[in-house]
C-alpha cells in the first residue's frame, strides 16, 4: 500500500473513534440525567454503609446473656442449689449458650455468688451475676403502734434502701397520718392490726370492748388501703397481766374469740427491748435481736414505731444486715406465716 493510503485509514479510523466516544459519552450523560445510574450509585453506597454497620457491629456490641429465673435464689443448703438456666445470643456468632461459663464464690457463710460470662468471637464479653442465700431460720420484723410522723418514715426508709419489708401493728390514725398508712402498704409491707386505742384501762374492760377496737381499726384500714387485715397483736400482747386490773380472765376469754373470728394473733419471741431499759440504746436493742435469733423457726422480733424510738430506727439498718448475712430470710407476716412459736400463753 502506498504511504499516502495507509496515512488516510488511519486519520479515518481515528475520526470514526472520536465520533464513537463522543456519542458513548453523550448517551451515558443522558441516561444519568434520566436518573438510570442514580439507583446504582445509591444501593452502592448504602451497601457500603451496610459494610460498615456491620463490621461496627461486629466490634461493639457484646453478646446477650440472659438469665432464667430470679437474681437470688434461696435455698435450705448449698448442695441443693438447682441451675434456673440461661442463654446467651451475639448478633453476629448466634447463639453462645453452650460458651457461657459459670464460677461460684463463696461471699460468706450463707451467700454465695455464681458469674456467668461469654465472649463473642470480636472478644466482647458479656457477665451476669446471681446470688444464692442459704436460709436457715425465718425474721418477721414487727412495729407496734406506729403511724408516727417521726420514726415511720426512716424505718420505711431503711426497708426499701436494704430490699426487705415488715409488720406494722397499728394503732387509730387521723386524716394527718394516713399517707404513712399508705405508704407502709403501697411499698410491700404488712398493715396489721393492735387495735384503735392502746388504753389499757379502757379496751380490757370487757370482751366487747375490746373487739369492737380490733373491728374500728378493721374498718379504717380497710377504708385507708382497700385491704382486708386478719392479723393482730393485743396491746401488751397476749400474756399481759395489765388486763387483770380491768377484767379477770380476759386474755384466756379473747384469743379464743379472735380465733373464732377468723383473727390470727401474733406476739413475739424475739424482744428487742425498746420498750424497756434498752430504748435509747441503738447498741442494745441490735444485740438483744440478733442474739434472740433461733434458726429453724419463724423468729418475730418485737420493735416499737413511736416518736421517741429513734434509737430503734438507727438500730434497724445493722439488725437487717445481720439476718441477710446470717442465713436468715425477711418475711412479712401473713395468714400463711406460721406463727405458733410466737404466741404468748394468756396469764389472765
Ligand atoms: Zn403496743
Amino acid at each position: 500500500m502506498k504511504r499516502s493510503s495507509i496515512r488516510h485509514c488511519f486519520l479515518v479510523a481515528v475520526l470514526v473513534s472520536t465520533i464513537a466516544l463522543v456519542l458513548f459519552g453523550f448517551i451515558i450523560i443522558k441516561l444519568s440525567e434520566m436518573g438510570i445510574f442514580n439507583d446504582t450509585s445509591t444501593t452502592s453506597a448504602s451497601s457500603g454503609q451496610n459494610e460498615a454497620q456491620k463490621i461496627e457491629t461486629v466490634t461493639d456490641n457484646p453478646p446477650d446473656l440472659e438469665l432464667i429465673g430470679d437474681s437470688l435464689v434461696k435455698v435450705d443448703d448449698i448442695n441443693n442449689y438447682v441451675e434456673p438456666g440461661f442463654s446467651a445470643e451475639d448478633d453476629f456468632d448466634g447463639n453462645l449458650t453452650d460458651s457461657v461459663q459459670t464460677e461460684l464464690s463463696q461471699l460468706n457463710n450463707y451467700n454465695y455468688q455464681i458469674k456467668y460470662s461469654v465472649k463473642d468471637s470480636a472478644g466482647n464479653t458479656t457477665t451476669k451475676t446471681r446470688d444464692i442465700r442459704v436460709i436457715i431460720g425465718i425474721v418477721c420484723l414487727t412495729f407496734d403502734d406506729g403511724p408516727s410522723r417521726e420514726i415511720t418514715p426512716q424505718i420505711l426508709d431503711t426497708l426499701d434502701a436494704k430490699g426487705v419489708n415488715a409488720t406494722f401493728f397499728i394503732t387509730g390514725f387521723g386524716e394527718d397520718k394516713k399517707d404513712l398508712v399508705k405508704r407502709e402498704d403501697k411499698e410491700g409491707n404488712v398493715v396489721a392490726l393492735h387495735g384503735y386505742s392502746h388504753e389499757y384501762s379502757q379496751i380490757y374492760n370487757d370482751i366487747n370492748t375490746l373487739m369492737t377496737n380490733f373491728y374500728k381499726l378493721e374498718d379504717l384500714v380497710k377504708e385507708t388501703i382497700g385491704k382486708d387485715s386478719k392479723i393482730i397483736r393485743f396491746p401488751g400482747g397476749a400474756s399481759n397481766t395489765v388486763s387483770k386490773n380491768y377484767c379477770p380472765g380476759i386474755m384466756t376469754c379473747a384469743v379464743q374469740r379472735v380465733t373464732d373470728e377468723g383473727y390470727i394473733y401474733v406476739d413475739w419471741n424475739v424482744d428487742s427491748n425498746d420498750a424497756g431499759a434498752d430504748a435509747q440504746n441503738s447498741e442494745a436493742i441490735y444485740t438483744n435481736v440478733v442474739q434472740g435469733l433461733k434458726p429453724g423457726r419463724t423468729n418475730v422480733v418485737l420493735m416499737h414505731d413511736r416518736a421517741e424510738k429513734q434509737a430503734t430506727a438507727d438500730a434497724l439498718p445493722n439488725i437487717i444486715d445481720y439476718c441477710l448475712d446470717n442465713g436468715y430470710d425477711i418475711q412479712v407476716i401473713t395468714p400463711e406465716t406460721s406463727v405458733k412459736s410466737s404466741q404468748h400463753h394468756p396469764n389472765n
